[in-house]
């Protein structure tokens, strides 16, 4: 989609190093890390949010969440802890409009918690 900078990281236009891709997902770093280790996991295709997904997605939100805890794995903060956070429109503090989950890690002990 034009001017969806995700879009933009997906097609090549704009840099990313990637840690993780494969045909339906690409995940990067954040460019603003609000963690010491801040992966953005994001669908090739373009939908706003979990606000136009649909039952056609099943399996590709099923894989991103999998994908997150594969990449936890990987960077090594599986087992000290982890969140996956998804921001779902303007009240939740969406700014990109292009799904994405948060994968957030890498926190001194405890220091990542909260009570929700
Ligand atoms: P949201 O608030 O929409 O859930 O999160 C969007 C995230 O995308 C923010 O944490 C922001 O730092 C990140 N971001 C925005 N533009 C870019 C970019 O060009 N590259 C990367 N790697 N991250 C970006
Ligand atoms: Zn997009």
């Amino acid at each position: 989609m034009e001017n969806c900078v995700f879009c933009k990281i997906i097609a090549g236009e704009m840099p990313a190093k990637f840690v993780y891709q494969d045909d339906l997902i690409v995940a990067f770093p954040d460019i603003k890390p609000s963690a010491p280790v801040h992966i953005l996991i994001v669908p090739k295709k373009h939908t706003e949010s979990l606000k136009t997904t649909s039952e056609e997605d099943q399996v590709l939100l099923g894989k991103m969440l999998l994908i997150a805890g594969k990449i936890a794995k990987d960077l090594g903060i599986s087992e000290s802890g982890f969140k996956v956070v998804i921001n779902n429109g303007p009240d939740a503090g969406q700014l990109v409009k292009h799904l994405h989950f948060h994968l957030l890690g890498g926190w001194a002990k405890n220091e990542g918690r909260v009570t929700i």
